[in-house]
């Protein structure tokens, strides 16, 4: 069976294992801190590759940032790495054959070949974070595009009146509404409208935070209701475009906002909505490692004979 090391590389922290084909984990999962300068971080990634090449067939790296078409190098700038991260060689790491892919692409990748989306051949992971990010998978191919940057779902847009500003720099993107960060944004200014509103409990409007809200909605207070309900809404939206787009067979939800989404509700209501054959809706399975995973995953796939 064959192996591949998966290295998944974030801002705060570097995970890497051994996986097999199966996905089943040869090694135990291991974490360093993510070096601040290139230097340190190039050497980092040789230190790792230098310890387990000899017991693996591939590498494969989870990256933030674009990659290019050959999943060989990033070619965008990550604001969490540090300057000219986009300058590395990966390939010239190891003698094994390396892919790299994006980490929304990677964690995709894995929920299809072992998490929530086994067997379904048409998915798109959405996670829902303090961003909108995801990945879609067609016919069992990673969409990627004619650049390798396909799979920007956070930021198809959702209203045409410049309401409110999303993190890219552009106007009323999904992630401004449908990420954690959109929904607190959304109870700020419910709040401002009805500073008198049980929900805010006396706090100062930019001292609330998105657990404050889902006090109260728990509490069934009727602001907090009506923000979940429209977050809700708001998510929708765009899952109903997705799928009209794309005629998938289901979403997964990934990320730290996946715990207060209800799946039904999204599932009956884009089910209502959509013109094309209906979806699941479901949570992801794989957790925090999905990168690393599906890295490991898709280097597997990639070069395997
Ligand atoms: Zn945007």
């Amino acid at each position: 069976m064959k192996k591949a090391l998966g290295i998944d590389v974030g801002g705060t922290k570097i995970s890497y294992a051994i996986i097999d084909e199966k996905g089943d984990y040869v090694s135990k999962i291991k974490k360093v801190s993510t070096p601040k300068t290139l230097e340190a971080l190039q050497e980092t990634f040789k230190t790792i590759i230098q310890e387990n090449e000899k017991d693996v067939d591939y590498i494969g790296f989870a990256t933030a940032g674009a990659i290019n078409l050959e999943n060989t190098k990033v070619e965008s700038s990550s604001p969490n790495l540090p300057d000219g991260y986009n300058t590395t060689e990966f390939t010239t790491f190891s003698k094994k054959p390396i892919y790299v892919e994006n980490d929304a692409n990677a964690a995709a990748w894995a929920e299809y070949k072992v998490g929530a989306a086994k067997g379904y051949d048409n998915n798109i992971m959405v996670t829902l974070g303090t961003g909108i990010g995801g990945g879609v998978i067609i016919n069992g191919q990673m969409l990627r595009g004619k650049s390798g940057r396909a799979g920007e779902i956070g930021h198809i847009k959702i209203y045409p009146d410049k309401r409110r500003m999303c993190g890219c720099g552009n106007y009323d993107c999904w992630e401004a509404y449908g990420s954690g960060t959109g929904l607190g944004r959304s109870f700020k200014e419910e709040a401002l409208k009805n500073p008198r509103s049980v929900a805010t409990q006396g706090k100062k409007i930019d001292d609330l935070t998105t657990y404050d809200l889902i006090d109260g909605f728990k509490r069934n207070d009727e602001l907090c209701v009506k923000v979940m309900d429209n977050w809700h809404n708001q998510i929708i939206m765009g899952m109903v475009s997705l799928n009209n787009i794309f005629d998938t067979e289901i979403f997964v939800i990934s990320g730290g906002m996946g715990e207060f989404i209800n799946c039904k509700t999204i599932e009956d209501e884009l089910n209502k909505q959509t013109i094309v054959s209906p979806a699941k809706v479901v949570l992801a399975t794989t957790g925090n490692n999905a990168g690393m995973l599906g890295s490991a995953l898709l280097a597997i796939d990639k070069f395997k004979k």
